[in-house]
This record gives C-alpha cells, structure tokens and sequence, in this order.
C-alpha cells in the first residue's frame, strides 16, 4: 500500500528524539520534537509546515535555533505547537536575539505558535520578522477534542501523558487510503493515466461525486478520451480502505494513567515510535528519571495492538548493548 507519509527519525537510537514525516509527491513535511536536527538538510527543513513538540526539555527543543538560522529569509511561514508555558517558550527564545535588520528582509518570515493547555483549551500568537518577532496575539485555539491540526488528508491528534510534567503523545492519521483496483480498469478498456491521479485526490478531498474527470488513456487502437463524474468512477476503479497511522510517544513515566491515555489515542496504530530508554534491571531509575524501560514500552505497543514498533531514546549506557533494550522491547510486545 502505498502511503501518503514516509516517516523517519532524525537520528539514530541514541541521539535525540526527532520524527521527519514526509508527505510522498508534495513538497512538505512535518517534524515532531526539535531537538539536534542538525542531521536534517536545509531542504529537508524548509519543506516544514507544521513542528510539534513534545515538551521542553533541551534534548527536544533545542533545535529551534538551528531551524530558525535556516528558515529566517528564506522561507515564509511555520507552525509549532507545544504544551502549557509554549508560546512564552517561543517568545523568551526569540527575544534573546537583537533583530534590527531583520525586517529589511525580502522573505518575511512568521512563527505561528500553537499551545495547548492540559485542559484542552488552546491559544495562539504569531511573531513575524517584519516587526522584529514582537508577540501579536491571535484568537485563541478550540481544538476539537484531541484533534490539534485538521486537513482533507490527514490529521494530527495529541494526548497528554505524565513525565512529572505534562507531555504531549501524538497520532498522525492518513483520513483514507485509496488503491486502485487494477483488474476492474483494464476490464473497462481503461488504462492508467494522469486523470487517475486527479481522481484519486479528488476522492480523498472529499469532491462532490458530480465532479467530473477528464478521463484520457491511449492503447493499440490510439487516443480516447471521456468525461465521468467522480461518483462513477470512484466505485469502478478505486477501493477506499482506512488510511495510515502513526504514533510519536516519547518521554513518559509508566502509569497506568499514561496507558489508558496512549489505548484512547493510538489503539490499532500501524507504526509506533516510543521511547525505549532503559533495561528493565534499571527500572527503578527509569522511575526516578520519568522514562519507560524497554519492557514497559513493549507493553504499551501490546496494549495499543501496535502493528510495527520502532524503538529509540535509548540511554546512552548501553552503547554497546542496543540489541537488548530492542530484545527486551520485542518480547514484552508480542507478549512472550
Ligand atoms: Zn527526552
Ligand atoms: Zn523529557
């Protein structure tokens, strides 16, 4: 099946926590966490519409200097969203820098900053590069239950878990995934072509089903061309099947609280990217630093029914021993 995302992680197992969500056939992605993203190329980076962070702290937020050395002139806007305290975050980061040039810039650069409260209730500030990052307040936000971001195509959900302090845990949801049905178009004489492109997205747009498609192949017998409404074809050449999903949960302590959060978000994820940071032997240590051992991050795929896990954050004292933290993982997931 072929998705609309390519996901990533920044970096290795080991280096900070990051995920590169690529769109496939657009020029855009999104990034979750900001922490090292040096790995990152400046193409990559400037594709970015949306960031979501999980929390502060520096392994994940300490990047958003580099992403806006390599943005600022050059590319117009970005959205970033955090949890409680973010826009103030935002604000201290951009005032520790002297802006008197800025505004001569050709590309004006604006910051759109997103922050959800523990409470559900959102706001929102924008700072622009033309008045030198002042704060300028928006309407606040009114996410719909735990849906943070919305489009046609996708959406991206959000749940708090507890880390000693609030963080956020994310689901991006493909809303449906069309295939095509190869067998049923070539018994119509039909044969693949730029206007099953258009269809394809005008069924995952939501169009009317009395759009109509150019429809345009060529075989032996030359060039034809016809005019079908959406509602038609959609049924004779596609099979809509539910779209992809994909989790983002890292840097959470094990509480059954916590658990219940992650089934509400991501039961049935078909990709889970968790933390993985310490060996169940130092368990007690995972619990004084707030993180999940590789056992308790199995468990939690087991319980969401993760249909794939990748593992990462993993702490740096087992350097030379990863394959037991993914041992460990893998065992408790598939419930041996
Ligand atoms: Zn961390
Ligand atoms: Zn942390």
């Amino acid at each position: 099946m072929r998705c609309l995302f390519e996901p990533r992680l920044v970096n290795d197992a080991f280096g900070d926590p990051g995920l590169y969500v690529d769109f496939r056939d657009e020029r855009r992605a999104l990034l979750f966490d900001l922490g090292d993203i040096s790995a990152l190329p400046p193409r990559k980076l400037m594709r970015l519409s949306h960031v979501f962070v999980t929390h502060t702290h520096m392994d994940h937020f300490s990047g958003f200097d580099h992403l806006l050395r390599v943005v600022l002139g050059r590319k117009e806007n970005v959205i970033v969203l955090g949890g409680p305290g973010f826009v103030e975050q935002v604000e201290h980061k951009l005032r520790a820098y002297t802006w008197n040039v800025v505004h001569r810039y050709e590309v004006e650069l604006v910051i759109d900053v997103r922050e959800i409260g523990t409470d559900g209730r959102g706001q929102r500030a924008r700072f622009s590069s033309r008045t030198g990052f002042a704060r300028e307040s928006c309407a606040p936000l009114a996410p719909m239950e735990d849906v943070l971001h919305d489009e046609a195509t996708f959406r991206v959900r959000g749940r708090f878990v507890d880390h000693d302090i609030p963080c956020l845990a994310y689901a991006v949801e493909e809303k449906a995934h069309v295939n095509v049905a190869k067998n049923r178009l070539s018994a119509l004489g039909l044969s693949t072509g730029p206007w099953l492109r258009e269809l394809k997205h005008a069924v995952l747009t939501g169009a009317s089903d009395t759009a109509l498609i150019d429809v345009q192949w060529r075989d032996r017998q030359g060039e034809h061309a016809m005019t079908r409404q959406v509602g038609d074809l959609r049924h004779l050449v596609l099979d809509v099947v539910p779209g992809q999903r994909i989790g983002y949960v890292t840097d959470l302590r094990y509480t059954a609280a916590n658990v219940d959060a992650l089934i509400a978000l991501l039961a049935g994820v078909d990709l889970l990217f968790i933390e993985c940071v310490f060996l169940d032997e130092d368990a007690e240590h995972a619990a004084r630093k707030n993180h999940l051992t590789a056992r308790q991050a199995g468990e939690i795929a087991h319980a969401v029914s993760a249909r794939a896990v990748l593992p990462f954050h993993f702490s740096p004292r087992y350097q030379e021993r990863p394959s037991d933290l993914l041992a460990q993982m893998h065992a408790a997931w598939s419930g041996t």
